[in-house]
């Protein structure tokens, strides 16, 4: 039985990302007292440091798939809601429902794209086969060796520190507080041993209910807290060109980039996901690898990033890259996020582990982390994202987590 919060409690969130921030927003319209802690600035871990698309294609059936069909009908409203809310001077989140471009250069990758796009139809997904004739209408500057390719109009893409930076603004209108440069170090514990708020480095926050949204430092917090999860490190990197005319007009990705999102090697894996920016540049990603934090930019791996680039787009060749960049993505051992609470220890929550589709997520995340801890209606089925879910016990149990 899951114990609710009750609606006046307090509430402490770990971590100002766009997952803490879709938190906070969700608990405090639902009328929940928020305060939200970062050790760092908002907004300037992870979700710094991604790319800011809002993916169906890349998702098979299963529970991320149904998390991210109601977050992107979310997302496309959010966008007016949030722009009505807080004024044509907050910047904007740069929604932008331009659809993705799943492109193959062979016979035997069409075969695969083929079945996958058909299972995802199965499961609600609009995905629509075009020729190469038909995918070079929708990107004239595709390479010649494209044999054909799977167009998903549900694709859109925000710009993610605006998009979090928007979500706090609209928390603190609903009466959150979000406090930076404060690290939390350690629980406070009460009767039985429930916990009734976090120590930090500027004092002591009672809460009714903590929630780890964390990003890829979810294992660390949970440890200072007295819990486990198996959050890891996978580390990304993404090129960015100069600013130039439009050329790359929908999310455009070689059909590998399915494949690096599913595995769980911990080897190197690259794959292109190209996609231009309102500001005219085009970000080119993305790797994974499991590293640690190890935040050396590698030009090994950016090397491979921009040939898998140029194999879809040629003219990406007489490009300047302006800038390169890194992060972590929250990598889940089964490729899921976890969003419920923790059954061994009474009043932790968790909101972590969305790899590298927290900012598609987020907005169906806060939306169930509130469901949950308020006892509201929920518009998914939290289950298959429970910490002690049957595909995460076995390694929680060996200690992985705190590995
Ligand atoms: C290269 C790359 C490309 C990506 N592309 C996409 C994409 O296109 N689409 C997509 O949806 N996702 C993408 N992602 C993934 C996405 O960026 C993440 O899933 C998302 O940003 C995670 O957000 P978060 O709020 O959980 O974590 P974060 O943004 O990391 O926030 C966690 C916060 O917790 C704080 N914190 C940690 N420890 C403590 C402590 N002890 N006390 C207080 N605060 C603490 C940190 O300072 C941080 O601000 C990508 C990621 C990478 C690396």
């Amino acid at each position: 039985m899951i114990e609710r919060v009750d609606v006046a409690a307090d509430v402490v969130i770990v971590g100002a990302g766009i997952v803490g921030a879709a938190c906070a927003r969700a608990l405090a319209r639902a009328g929940a007292r928020v305060t939200v802690l970062d050790r760092v600035a908002a907004a300037s871990a992870t979700s710094a440091h991604g790319e800011g698309n809002l993916l169906v294609s890349d998702k098979g059936p299963g529970p991320e798939l149904e998390l991210a069909k109601v977050s992107l009908r979310r997302w496309a409203h959010l966008a007016d809601e949030l722009a009505d809310e807080l004024g044509p001077l907050f910047p904007s989140i740069e929604h932008e429902a331009k659809g993705g471009l799943v492109v193959v250069t062979s016979a035997d990758g069409l075969d695969g794209l083929r079945g996958f796009a058909e299972a995802q139809r199965a499961a609600g997904v609009e995905a629509v086969e075009v020729t190469a004739e038909q995918a070079r209408e929708l990107e004239p500057d595709l390479a010649p060796g494209v044999v054909g390719a799977v167009y998903y109009p549900q694709d859109a893409q925000v710009q993610p520190v605006a998009a979090a930076e928007a979500l706090l603004a609209s928390a603190r209108r609903a009466g959150a507080v979000v406090r930076t440069e404060v690290e939390v170090t350690g629980p406070l514990l009460g009767d039985g041993g429930r916990l009734t708020g976090v120590a930090t480095t500027r004092g002591e926050v009672s809460a009714g209910a903590v929630v780890v949204a964390a990003g890829p430092w979810s294992a660390e917090v949970a440890e200072r807290l007295g819990a486990r999860i198996a959050v890891r490190p996978r580390r990304g990197m993404v090129l960015v060109t100069t600013p130039m005319r439009q050329r790359v007009r929908h999310k455009v990705y070689d059909g590998d980039y399915f494949a690096a999102t599913q595995s769980a090697g911990a080897e190197l894996q690259t794959s292109a996901v190209i996609e231009s920016t309102r500001g005219g540049t085009v970000l080119i990603g993305s790797s994974r690898e499991q590293v640690g934090f190890d935040d050396r930019l590698s030009t090994q791996v950016l090397a491979q990033l921009a040939r898998r680039a140029v194999a879809v787009f040629p003219f990406l060749a007489r490009t300047n890259v302006m800038r390169s960049y890194l992060g972590f993505r929250p990598y889940m051992p089964d490729h899921l996020p976890v969003i419920g609470p923790d059954p061994a220890l009474p009043g932790l929550w968790f909101a972590t582990g969305h790899e590298g589709a927290g900012v598609g997520l987020a907005p169906a995340t806060g939306d169930l982390l509130a469901a949950g801890m308020l006892g509201l209606a929920a518009a998914v089925d939290p289950r298959p994202y429970a910490v002690d879910r049957p595909t995460l016990r076995p390694r929680v149990a060996h200690g992985e987590a705190l590995a």
